[in-house]
C-alpha cells in the first residue's frame, strides 16, 4: 500500500472541480452570482465557442481591493461569510468560496477588478493553477471582470463531454435565462461570438417584469398566464402560472425561485402538480415562474455545492402555501376560461 499524503492544492482544486464545473454554462452560473452578490447591475456577458473559448462576466459592483486579488482564488476564500451564524442566515448566492478555485484550476482565468477607492485597477492571471498568481496594473472601471479561457484545457477526459457549440450554447443561454429571471432589478447582456444574442435593461415596473418574461420565455407564455400574487405569515408567492391550455409536452418552462434563487425542488414540484391535478392531462407539463419569498433563516440552501437544492425548516408549511395559492388561482379560470383559452 502507498503510504497517506495529503492531495496538493491543485490536484484538491481539479478534484473539486469536478462537482462545481460540469460545462461552460456551470462556469457562467457561478460567474454570474458572483456578479449579483458585489451588486452589480449591469452584468455584460460574451462567450466564444459555446463558452469553450472564452466565458468573460463584466460587472459594475463593488469589485475586489487589489490585496484580495490572489485569496478571491484559492479554495474556501469568501468575503460573505464568517461564521455558522451567516451561514445559517445567508442571503448571498455565493458562500462556499469554492468556485473561482475550482474553474481556475481547469482553465486559463483572468480577474481584473477595481474598487471605489482605488485610482487604478489591477489583474491577477493564473493557469491551471500551474503557477502563482502574477498581479499586473491594467485599466478597468469600477468593477470587476472574470475571463475564463479554454475551459477543461489541462483535464482532457472532461473537455471530451462537452457537446456541440451549438448544445453548450444552449445551456448557457438557459443559465442567463434563470439569472435574468430572478433579478429583474439588473441589466444583462449576451453576446455569442461577438453578436448580442440578448439585451435585457433593467426591468422596473411591473409591466417591464412582464416584458422581460417574454422576452425570455416567449410572448405566449405571458399572454396565457395567470398573476400570482399571495402572502401568508411569513411566506410570499408571486409570478405567473399558465393556464392549462398552454400546457407542454415537455417540463421546460418551470422556474421556481426561493428568494432569488433558482431551484429544483421535489416538495415544490409536487405542491405545483397537485394544483394543477384536475385542469391538466397526465402527460402533460404546466408552464411557470414563479418567485417565493421567505425568511432566509427558514430555509437550508446549504445541501448541495452547485446550491439547486434547498430544504425548508417547515416544509408542510411551503407546500400547502403553494397549493392552496395556485389551485385558488386556476380555480378562478376555471371551467369556463378553461375552454375559452382553448378556442
Ligand atoms: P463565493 O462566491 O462562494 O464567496 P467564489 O470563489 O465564487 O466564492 O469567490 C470568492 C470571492 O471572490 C468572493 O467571496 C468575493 O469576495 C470575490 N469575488 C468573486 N467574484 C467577484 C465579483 N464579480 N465582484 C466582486 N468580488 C468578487
Ligand atoms: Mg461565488
Amino acid at each position: 500500500m502507498p503510504s497517506i499524503k495529503l492531495l496538493s492544492p491543485r490536484l484538491a482544486n481539479q478534484i473539486a472541480a469536478g462537482e462545481v464545473v460540469e460545462r461552460p454554462s456551470s462556469v457562467l452560473k457561478e460567474l454570474i452570482e458572483n456578479a449579483l452578490d458585489a451588486g452589480g447591475r449591469r452584468i455584460d456577458v460574451d462567450v466564444e465557442q459555446g463558452g469553450a473559448r472564452l466565458i468573460r462576466v463584466r460587472d459594475d459592483g463593488v469589485g475586489i481591493p487589489r490585496d484580495e486579488l490572489p485569496l478571491a482564488l484559492s479554495r474556501h476564500a469568501t468575503s460573505k461569510i464568517a461564521s455558522l451564524d451567516d451561514l445559517e442566515a445567508v442571503a448571498s448566492l455565493g458562500f462556499r468560496g469554492e468556485a473561482l478555485a475550482s474553474i481556475s484550476s481547469v482553465s486559463r482565468l483572468t480577474l481584473t477588478s477595481r474598487t471605489a477607492d482605488q485610482e487604478a485597477a489591477s489583474r491577477v492571471e493564473v493557469e491551471g493553477r500551474d503557477m502563482d498568481a502574477r498581479i499586473s496594473p491594467a485599466a478597468h472601471p469600477v468593477g470587476t471582470t472574470v475571463e475564463v479561457r479554454d475551459l477543461f484545457f489541462n483535464t482532457p477526459a472532461r473537455r471530451k463531454f462537452m457537446r456541440t457549440e451549438k448544445t453548450e450554447f444552449g445551456h448557457l443561454e438557459e443559465v442567463l435565462r434563470r439569472q435574468a429571471l430572478g433579478r429583474f432589478d439588473t441589466g444583462f447582456t449576451l453576446r455569442h461570438n461577438q453578436k448580442v444574442v440578448q439585451s435585457l435593461r433593467p426591468a422596473e415596473t411591473e409591466l417591464d417584469h412582464e416584458r422581460r418574461v417574454g422576452a425570455l420565455c416567449g410572448q405566449k407564455f405571458i399572454d396565457n398566464a395567470v398573476v400570482i400574487d399571495a402572502q401568508a405569515t411569513g411566506l410570499r408567492l408571486k409570478g405567473w402560472v399558465a393556464l392549462p391550455t398552454f400546457s407542454r409536452s415537455q417540463a421546460d418552462l418551470q422556474y421556481f425561485f426561493v428568494n432569488g434563487r433558482v431551484i429544483r425542488d421535489r416538495l415544490v414540484a409536487h405542491a405545483v402538480r397537485q394544483a394543477y391535478r384536475d385542469v391538466l392531462y397526465n402527460n402533460r407539463h404546466p408552464a411557470f415562474v414563479l418567485y417565493l419569498e421567505l425568511d432566509p433563516a427558514n430555509v437550508d440552501v446549504n445541501v448541495h455545492p452547485t446550491k439547486h437544492e434547498v430544504r425548508f425548516r417547515d416544509g408542510r408549511l411551503v407546500h400547502d402555501f403553494i397549493f392552496r395559492t395556485l389551485h385558488r388561482a386556476l380555480g378562478d379560470v376555471r371551467p369556463d376560461d378553461h375552454f375559452r383559452g382553448a378556442v
